[in-house]
């Protein structure tokens, strides 16, 4: 045959282990979720075979006539979902879209204004590491060290001063609401555009549960596989279509639309072919997004990252900014006398999966932080509830209170084990 049949057990034998590590513990990373089985066989399609560069009805490849209309329905679905009027679905992952948006937008050197990483901001919004901070010129704002909100009047003095081309919101690590009609404000007095990166509360934002981005933001990227419960991807998204700011013409010496810059922004400008079983997946979520389930679904992830920060701070655990508007929360373990990376590394023996982060005015490394993000978009896939994020939270504290003694570790792990077999995932 032409198709090797014979099965690479060293790889799937691992994938199978990767599996069984996900259904028997308790995933908490903010960032994760788990996609429907209908998602997952899109994403493993034949459309993985398919080059087609270009966009729908205009490619430079041919045979294109059925992933055009694959990619048709994935533009049209997140449409519908956020109410935006042209959307493009080929951003290989978060990063891709913010990137192909900063090219579309912004030369070398230009200003701009995100959210500090040390206080949840993502580092494509200007880290020194990421192309973002490389090649402009970052600047930030953060949150008030007694709130843990932010100030948007501090927001304002900082863009006054520093004159940003495009200023950035959305985090990775913020657990309130945005103030989207005060930034575009703030954008419109010193002659930026805003850019809300939503990859986080998407699916949220999408069930109109949090404020909606699209109506202030001139541009919205987001991730498709946080809170939205796609296959890990990338989208931008406006609601209003405008002409570029810059000058920048057409041959014929129109101006451009921006929706035609940020295509090109993604290709040729910096992806090549389209992921179309991706985008296949993506079309696939988003529809089951657009469904009454995926409601109450966001409501419930709402409702146990509440019930979740409650439990927490009844243990005298401190939340960034005291609460939750979204699906995560920020814990400082400095009251406790733990460091994040303490805290990851024997929790994970307990099979509970977190992540360790920065909190704002974090006098630790980025290796070793003084806090934990824990979410519950994946928890609340899995068909938990309010009182068992209470249990959760009481394995987290038993847990960290006793994180030298290996049996009381091992014990939780078991009852965990256990715990998990009631919430299949998968079918083997
Ligand atoms: N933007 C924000 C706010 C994020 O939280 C993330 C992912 O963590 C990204 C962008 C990047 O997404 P990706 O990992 O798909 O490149």
């Amino acid at each position: 045959t032409t198709v090797t049949t014979t099965r690479d057990t060293q790889v799937f034998d691992l994938i199978a282990k990767e599996q069984h590590r996900q259904e028997s513990g308790i995933e908490l990373i903010a960032s994760e979720n788990f996609v429907s089985p209908a998602v997952m066989e899109a994403a493993g399609s034949v459309l993985t075979n398919k080059y087609a560069e270009g966009l729908p009805g205009k490619r430079y490849y041919g045979g294109c006539e059925v992933v055009d209309q694959i990619e048709q329905i994935a533009i049209d679905r997140a449409k519908e979902l956020f109410g935006a009027t042209w959307v493009n679905v080929q951003p290989h992952s978060g990063a891709q879209a913010n990137t192909a948006v900063f090219l579309a937008c912004l030369q070398p050197g230009d200003t701009i204004l995100g959210f500090d990483l040390s206080h949840g901001g993502h580092l494509t919004h200007g880290s020194p590491v990421n192309i973002s901070g490389k090649y402009f010129r970052p600047t930030f704002y953060g949150v008030e060290k007694e709130t843990g909100v932010i100030n948007y009047d501090v927001v304002e003095e900082t863009a006054k001063r520093e004159k940003p081309k495009m200023i950035i919101c959305g985090a990775s690590a913020y657990s309130r609401d945005w103030d989207y009609a005060r930034l575009r404000a703030i954008a419109d007095e010193v002659g930026a555009l805003l850019l809300a990166d939503v990859s986080h509360p998407a699916g949220l934002i999408a069930k109109g549960l949090l404020n909606d981005p699209l109506a202030h933001s001139h541009i919205v990227t987001t991730t498709t596989h946080k809170t939205l419960r796609g296959t890990r991807g990338g989208m931008i998204m406006m609601r209003n279509d405008f002409e570029n700011p810059f000058g920048i013409k057409t041959l014929k010496g129109e101006l451009r639309t921006m929706s035609s810059l940020l295509d090109s922004g993604v290709f040729p400008g910096t992806q090549g072919g389209p992921l179309e079983h991706i985008i296949a997946a993506k079309a696939v979520a988003f529809g089951e997004a657009l469904s009454d389930d995926f409601y109450d679904y966001a409501v419930q992830v709402k409702a146990n990252a509440q019930a979740m920060a409650n439990a927490f701070l009844s243990r005298g655990y401190e939340i960034i900014s005291g609460g939750t508007d979204n699906h995560l929360m920020l814990i400082d373990l400095r009251s406790k006398g733990l460091t994040g990376k303490l805290a990851e590394n024997t929790l994970i023996k307990a099979d509970i999966t977190i992540n360790k982060n920065m909190v704002p005015f974090d006098d630790k490394s980025p290796m070793v932080t003084s806090g934990i993000r824990v979410g519950t978009a994946a928890m609340t896939t899995r068909g938990l509830k309010e009182s068992d994020m209470e249990q959760i939270v009481v394995y987290i504290d038993k847990v960290l209170m006793n994180h030298d003694d290996e049996a009381t570790l091992a014990t939780v792990k078991e009852e965990i084990n256990e715990w998990m077999k009631a919430f299949p995932l998968y079918k083997s």
